[in-house]
């Protein structure tokens, strides 16, 4: 269920029997020479698309977020960087709007890693309204499994690039990209770190990237991402019985 193309009657009909949304939530910002500036809210959208094919009868899929937090890729031009508080707030008042519209399972499918420590807060505060979430970071929650698929993922890495050429290989480019490692741990921090950690604004080796690794890890993902939300109605079923 499409919550962008619903009118007013439809929504009223929907909420009597869905209780779950899933809010898609990206960011804008620079993907190394070679992906699309919105590669973060591509991918999740992809992911919609798929997921309402499967489950669309159960879960009603939100328009997304579409501006994060980037403190690492700030420094790069096209990034469109929201400071962790306001985007964390912002993301918090809308999932309390989904609450009050009667959502008690709240799936945040998240695009893009800055996003995750102001994501962390929303989703404690919303447990404690009596709100069930489920946060999805895909490139971490499903790395062992990427990684047999492309072997070096990254920002804008083999996976990411991969994704987006198998949505439109218009949309991202590999090559004379080459390769890049990220050259010191991300707990060393300092003013405008994120230029001495993605000199390119990308990690991984996205020359390797192909519109067929990324259909293939699309349906990989997709089914984890299945798993993943069964088991949060298995919970919901769980804390009903008591
Ligand atoms: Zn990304």
């Amino acid at each position: 269920m499409d919550m962008m193309t619903m009118n007013l009657s439809d929504f009223e009909e929907m909420q009597k029997t869905v209780n779950t949304v899933l809010l898609p939530i990206g960011m804008i910002e620079a993907h190394g020479p070679h992906c699309a500036l919105g590669t973060d809210v591509l991918i999740p959208r992809e992911f919609v698309r798929r997921l309402e094919e499967a489950r669309g009868d159960r879960i009603l899929m939100a328009p997304e977020v579409a501006y994060g937090h980037s403190w690492g890729l700030a420094p790069f031009p096209g990034t469109i960087d929201v400071s962790a508080e306001a985007f964390g707030n912002y993301v918090l008042e809308i999932c309390r709007g989904f609450h009050q519209n009667g959502f008690t399972n709240i799936i945040l499918f998240n695009g893009h890693g800055g996003n995750i420590s102001s994501l962390d807060i929303v989703t404690e505060k919303l447990a404690d309204l009596g709100v069930r979430t489920l946060t999805i970071n895909w490139y971490i929650d499903y790395r062992e499994d990427i990684k047999k698929i492309a072997p070096d993922p990254g920002h804008a890495g083999e996976d990411e690039t991969s994704l987006v050429l198998a949505i439109d290989e218009r949309y991202a480019f590999t090559e004379g990209v080459g390769s890049h490692e990220i050259p010191l741990a991300k707990r060393f921090r300092f003013k405008n770190g994120g230029i001495a950690l993605y000199p390119e604004a990308f990690s991984g080796n996205a020359e390797a990237a192909t519109a067929e690794k990324g259909e293939q890890l699309y349906r990989m993902m997709v089914d984890l991402v299945l798993q993943d939300i069964d088991t949060l109605w298995e919970i919901e079923q769980q804390l009903e019985r008591g």
